[in-house]
């Protein structure tokens, strides 16, 4: 029977279903964390006794965003360390800052940090990979959002994984810890790249995620430098490489994907390898700027992160959705491509299905799940509204997001936090930077 305990009342829904138009003055009844029914062009509803409403008039309503790869605990680096050479960033800035300073005290809280700062703008499915995981995975319940946590696995020396030749038992036994434990937390394995990780270690980290049912997550030819590397080290380019270990598969999700060469793409497409664009995080690092549109082209599955927030620096989708687009026609020098319908796609319905989520959610169907966002439309930056997929795209930001439900939980109602204490979560991290800075 239907008795829907969150009811999302009247505004113009975007489903994000392949060619439905916008909806005008649309309601989600929303039962048991599932999308019940949807009622359209004002439809009358019955009334629904013990249902919580949230207004929409004068907003859109639409999927929650889906950031498809970073490292929510580097929020306490956030700014640390800026404009500066990659190798020099990592080597000399990030790579010791994390070795002095990263423990589960500080990781749950750079993480609970991060997730407020997705809810607040509109994200509701992140994709993580860093250390320390059991830490994130406990910020990332308390915070209510849904996720893919991925323990990082690195051939060095590691926060919380001290001896290398252990790297993949604790990923292994992360993985048992948090496989069964809510339907929101899949858990899995992030290979720091080709470069750190060994051939071995990438062809075992394969094989366990494969036993799990489980996408491996690994950074993809990011810089030319990178490249230049796998290169000397193997005869080949890194994808050419990792054919040849076996390793192009659909459960492979590849970070940045900036330098490919065409026979790479082909390798990527022919082998369906889903692949995760980070404009921001590639032009403040000067890696350069992936070929997003011949990707597109080769129907490969694209998503949208924002990377950790130290090569950002900060975790706002819809600033990642704007860049992308841009930096997509600046690239070509053709204003046609990286269109606002694609971008939304890569961070909605092609981001789900990069993480494996796209029967759950990425868009808004009767039975999939309530992971849905509104964007206030009462500001002077997003009046008049012609087109909704271009208002997203170009003139809105996170701080026009006004509620965010996961699963049928409301944990943002008009920009209130209902799940988290958000000035207790910013002063422990202030507290934390404090140790970090001296
Ligand atoms: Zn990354």
């Amino acid at each position: 029977m239907l008795q829907p305990d969150l009811i999302i009342e009247g505004g113009t829904l975007l489903t994000m279903v392949e060619g439905e138009k916008p909806l005008q003055h649309a309601t989600l009844l929303i039962q048991q964390g599932k999308i019940a029914d949807i009622l359209i062009c004002g439809e009358e509803r019955p009334f629904f006794k013990g249902a919580q409403v949230l207004d929409a008039r004068d907003t859109i309503i639409m999927p929650g965003l889906v950031n498809a790869h970073g490292h929510t605990a580097m929020t306490l680096f956030r700014g640390l360390a800026d404009d500066l050479p990659l190798k020099q960033w990592l080597f000399e800035k990030i790579f010791p800052a994390e070795a002095k300073h990263l423990n589960e005290e500080t990781v749950y809280w750079g993480a609970l940090l991060g997730c407020v700062e997705m809810i607040a703008s509109g994200t509701t499915t992140l994709s993580d990979g860093y250390f320390f995981q059991d830490a994130t995975a406990r910020a990332v319940q308390k915070a209510g959002l849904r996720a893919l946590i991925a323990q990082g696995v690195i051939d060095f020396p590691a926060p919380g994984v001290p001896d290398p030749s252990q790297n993949l038992v604790v990923g292994k036994a992360f993985i048992e810890r948090w496989e069964d434990i809510s339907e929101l937390i899949r858990p899995g394995l992030f290979c720091h790249s080709l470069t750190t990780c060994s051939d071995r270690t990438l062809q075992e980290a394969m094989k366990i995620s494969q036993r799990f049912s489980l996408p491996l997550q690994i950074h993809l030819s990011e810089t030319e430098e990178e490249v230049e590397e796998v290169i000397h080290r193997t005869g080949k380019r890194p994808v050419l490489h990792l054919d040849h270990l076996g390793l192009l598969n659909e459960s492979l999700i590849g970070v940045h994907a900036v330098h490919l060469e065409d026979e790479e793409i082909d390798l990527l497409a022919r082998n369906k390898v889903r692949i995760v664009h980070c404009p921001e995080s590639n032009m403040k690092l000067a890696s350069g700027m992936a070929r997003v549109t011949e990707m597109v082209k080769k129907d490969i599955v694209l998503g949208l992160g924002t990377d950790g927030c130290a090569s950002n620096n900060n975790l706002d989708l819809f600033k990642e959705m704007d860049t992308a687009a841009k930096l997509g026609k600046v690239r070509t020098l053709d204003p046609v491509n990286m269109g606002a319908v694609t971008v939304l796609k890569m961070a909605t319905v092609w981001g789900a299905e990069v993480l494996g989520l796209e029967k759950e959610i990425g868009t808004i169907e009767v039975g999939k799940k309530a992971d849905i966002i509104t964007i206030d439309l009462g500001k002077p930056h997003l009046v008049p509204l012609y087109n909704p997929v271009s208002t997203i795209v170009y003139s809105a930001s996170g701080a026009d997001v006004k509620d965010v439900v996961v699963n049928g939980r409301v944990l943002m109602k008009d920009r209130t936090f209902t799940a988290l204490n958000a000035e207790e979560v910013m002063a422990k991290v202030r507290e934390i930077s404090e140790r970090i800075r001296s």
